[in-house]
């Protein structure tokens, strides 16, 4: 086990980066979200747990973590500037950033900051939504909207969906239209394996889970995955996976923060896959 963090050790350029990404005004249903950061770092750091995952790397040990704190909006500039901006500043440090929400449109700059680097790029996102409408209340940055904005510019190769139990007429068309690969709970099988050729992002919308397990979201959708459907498909993915965000934590509608010691614990495990099949960087 100590090998693997060895392994890590004296390479600056095997850290992930914690980033928090305070931002939710883009929410169609209600806010909340903006407020994860804190709650997600309280949950990770907690004397209830440890920060070993279940592969076997140590989250604690010197040089394989970073935590960047929140990111901080001001009045004049655009935040999806600010958010792609600072994204570019981590890629260049060579860091893998794995950024907290935020509601699920901040994946918009985060992925148009690694398309700049990464020009083979396969998008993987967990959620009870495909968030493909062409527009939502007006809105054409709305977090339902982000993955129509990211295949409409052709930011990445491959868009598979996991979990979605929301589609309808319009984003069904919109799927089929960009070739999304969908993998909805109606056809749901344990034995689910994924494999990539290219650099994987992970984009994780806690919504994904059933709400009995992550009552935290503004969006709860019954029929959902456990936290161990979640955790064993993301640790038999096959391809190399160089970042990811976890969003829509909805601190505001958590029960006893269990939403929050859900999303740490699938930070972790996340963290640990990227560290382990880490890609050279771009
Ligand atoms: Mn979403
Ligand atoms: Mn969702």
């Amino acid at each position: 086990m100590q090998r693997i963090n060895d392994f890590f050790k004296h390479n600056a350029s095997n850290k992930i980066a914690i980033i928090g990404i305070p931002y939710d005004v883009n929410s169609s249903f209600m806010r909340g979200p903006a407020g994860a950061p804190p709650f997600i770092r309280k949950a990770l750091f907690s004397d209830a747990s440890n920060l070993w995952t279940e592969k076997g790397v140590d989250l604690s040990a010197d040089d394989v973590m970073l935590d960047m704190g929140d990111l901080t909006f001001n009045q004049t500039d655009d935040p999806m500037t600010i958010i792609e901006t600072s994204l570019t500043r981590l890629l260049d440090d060579k860091f893998l950033p794995i950024a907290l929400g935020g509601d699920h449109a901040i994946t918009y700059p985060l992925i148009r900051g690694f398309r700049n680097k990464y020009n083979k790029l396969s998008l993987l996102q967990f959620d009870a939504h495909p968030d493909l409408y062409h527009e939502l209340q007006d809105n054409r940055y709305s977090h339902a909207s982000t993955f129509a904005r990211i295949m409409e510019d052709k930011l990445v190769d491959r868009l598979i969906q996991v979990g979605v139990r929301t589609m309808n007429g319009h984003q069904r068309s919109q799927a089929e239209k960009f070739g999304v690969e969908v993998v909805d709970m109606l056809n749901w099988r344990d034995d689910i394996q994924l494999a990539f050729d290219s650099p994987v992002y992970i984009s994780f919308d806690m919504d994904v889970l059933d709400p009995a397990y992550a009552p935290g979201v503004s969006h709860r959708e019954p029929g959902g995955l456990s936290p161990r459907q979640l955790i064993s498909l993301i640790h038999s993915l096959k391809g190399p996976v160089i970042g990811a965000d976890i969003v829509e934590y909805n601190p505001k509608n958590d029960l006893s923060e269990i939403t929050s010691m859900v999303s740490a614990k699938i930070l972790k495990e996340i963290a640990a896959q990227v560290l382990l099949t880490r890609a050279p960087s771009p």
